[in-house]
C-alpha cells in the first residue's frame, strides 16, 4: 500500500487486511513498537524518525523478512510503509521471487496542502494505531481509542515542520519506487481525497478485478 503520509493508507492497509484475513504489516508501527520497548533497533530509529528522515534499509529490511517469515504471513499480508526505496524493493524483489509471492501495488493519492491538514491535526492510539482526526482530541470524552479505550497521543513526527520533511522524503525516494512497480505492470492509483468508505470501495473493486481472492467486507 503506497501513499504519502496522511493519505489513508494505514487505515485502507487495516480495513483490507481484516476483509481478506491477512495480517497488517506497518514498518513505522513495528519501529514505534521498537521504540516503545526500548529495544536496540527502536535506539538505533529513533533519530531517523523524529527528523522525519528515513530509517537505513538494512535495519528495516531485517525487520520485515523477519516478519514475513512467521506463520500468519503464509497466505498473503499487506504492507504499508515499506518498500520505501529503490533498494528495499529490490530486497523484497528477490524475496518474493524466491517464495513465489504476487504482488498488487495500491497508491492512495492525495494533494500536499491536504496532507498537512490532516497530519496536524491526526490522533493516535498508542495500542493499536488507530488514527482519529482533530474533533476527537484529548480533552473531549471521545480522546480515547473506541477500541482499546487507552487515552490518544500525537505522534512526535506530526508536526508541521517534521510533515514537510517527510512530504519531501516521500516525493524524493519514495516516488521513484512506485514508478519500479508501474513499470511491472502491478500498480493502481486510487484518488485519496474522499471518505474511508468510498476509497475502501474503489479498492475492493481493485482487488475484485486483479485478483481471485476472497473478500469479507463489513463498511
Ligand atoms: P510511517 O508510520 O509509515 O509514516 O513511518 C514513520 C517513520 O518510520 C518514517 O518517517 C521513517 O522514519 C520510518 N520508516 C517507516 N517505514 C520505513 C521504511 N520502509 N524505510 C525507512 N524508514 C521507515
Amino acid at each position: 500500500m503506497f501513499g504519502p503520509p496522511g493519505a489513508g493508507k494505514g487505515t485502507q492497509a487495516q480495513l483490507l487486511g481484516e476483509a481478506l484475513g491477512y495480517p497488517h504489516i506497518s514498518t513505522g508501527d513495528m519501529l514505534r513498537g521498537a521504540q516503545k520497548e526500548q529495544t536496540e533497533l527502536g535506539r538505533r530509529a529513533r533519530a531517523y524518525m523524529e527528523s522525519g528522515g528515513l530509517v537505513p534499509d538494512e535495519l528495516v529490511d531485517a525487520i520485515v523478512s523477519d516478519r514475513l517469515r512467521r506463520e500468519d504471513c503464509r497466505q498473503g499480508f499487506i504492507l504499508d510503509g515499506y518498500p520505501r526505496t529503490i533498494p528495499q524493493a529490490e530486497f523484497l524483489g528477490e524475496l518474493f521471487a524466491r517464495e513465489g509471492v504476487r504482488v498488487l501495488t495500491l497508491g492512495i493519492l492525495v494533494e500536499n496542502h491536504v496532507l498537512m491538514k490532516r497530519l496536524s491535526s491526526r490522533w493516535t492510539c498508542p495500542r493499536c494505531g488507530r488514527t482519529y482526526s482533530e474533533n476527537l482530541a484529548p480533552g473531549t470524552v471521545n480522546s480515547r481509542c473506541s477500541r482499546c479505550r487507552v487515552p490518544l497521543v500525537q505522534r512526535k513526527d506530526d508536526t508541521e515542520e517534521v510533515i514537510a520533511e517527510r512530504l519531501q522524503v516521500y516525493h524524493k525516494t519514495t516516488l521513484p519506487v512506485i514508478r519500479y512497480y508501474r513499470e511491472r505492470g502491478v500498480y493502481v492509483e486510487i484518488d485519496g481525497d474522499r471518505s474511508v468508505k468510498e476509497i475502501f470501495d474503489d479498492i475492493i473493486d481493485i482487488v475484485r478485478e486483479r485478483t481471485d481472492l476472497k473478500l469479507q467486507t463489513s463498511l
